[in-house]
């Protein structure tokens, strides 16, 4: 458990993905994506990287269906949420776990977002002295969707369009919400929720998720500007060899983009089998 670390590389201060280099140095600290079409939340906050020990508590949690593993993501999603801080009164925030369809409550008997939703709560109280308000029937998933994991922010975007909905405006209306999800990927999911509890009238909304998967929006800035840019993708202290990339993410494609390109993988990454890149230090 100890291995599970916050993430201390410059990041996005809207959806908390990588930040390049030069945005890093001579930004606002938003990423390209966020200060041209940001998402529909205010900002996502999370404890640590989507690998290692972090990425098994999920998976024991969503596949395994080990309901204890949502007590210690309950610890790093209320510890994330203190971010929040300096933007809001956590106190005020009324929060609502991401919805799963009720064809996959039916499949799995829970929705993982709720059980960490539950334990957050808990930790939040604990840390701020105060009550905060759950909130599990005002959103609502109407549209079943398959596995997102294989698919790019667009169609992840188009896909999931339309797939919550509000029950209750009185409940959102006026109010500062704070989303909760097991991981923030694309934000793709976060960012959907997030225009339907403003269509109904919700103030702004916040996300915070125990992980965040990194790396994505590097990648794309990878392939659409030069290749340098995969810096970003490198930890800047020589013990933190962090695991960026795997085989079902385009860890692959960015492996053979950096081939193509002729930069060897030393250059900030290095195979480590399956397709799957490992970033090690410059
Ligand atoms: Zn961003």
């Amino acid at each position: 458990m100890q291995s599970v670390q916050p993430i201390l590389l410059a990041r996005c201060n809207v959806c908390g993905d990588l930040l390049a280099r030069a945005e890093a140095v001579f930004g606002d600290a938003c990423c390209a994506e966020c200060s041209t079409q940001g998402p529909s939340f205010a900002r996502a906050v999370n404890f640590g990287a989507y690998t290692g020990v972090l990425r098994q508590l999920i998976h024991l949690l969503k596949y395994e269906r080990v309901r204890a593993a949502a007590n210690p993501l309950g610890r790093f999603t209320a510890q994330a949420c203190l971010q929040l801080e300096g933007d809001i009164d956590v106190a005020e925030l009324l929060m609502i776990p991401v919805p799963v369809h009720k064809l996959r409550m039916r499949s799995r008997g829970f929705n993982q977002a709720e059980l960490i939703a539950r334990a957050a709560q808990r930790g939040i109280e604990e840390s701020i002295g105060r009550r905060v308000t759950l909130e599990v029937t005002a959103l609502l998933r109407v549209r079943f969707a398959e596995s997102q994991v294989a698919m790019d922010k667009e169609t992840r975007r188009q896909q999931i369009r339309g797939a919550f909905k509000v029950t209750s405006r009185e409940r959102v209306k006026g109010r500062e919400i704070l989303l909760v999800d097991d991981v923030l990927t694309t934000g793709a999911t976060a960012s959907e929720c997030a225009r339907e509890l403003r269509h109904a009238g919700a103030l702004r909304v916040w996300v915070v998720t125990p992980a965040r998967a990194l790396g994505h929006a590097a990648l794309e800035r990878v392939e659409e500007r030069d290749t340098s840019a995969f810096n970003v993708a490198a930890p800047s202290s020589p013990e933190s060899s962090v695991s960026l990339f795997d085989s079902k993410s385009p860890g692959t494609a960015l492996g053979s983009l950096l081939q193509r390109r002729g930069i060897p993988l030393k250059h900030g990454a290095q195979r480590v089998g399956g397709g799957a890149l490992r970033t090690c230090p410059l």
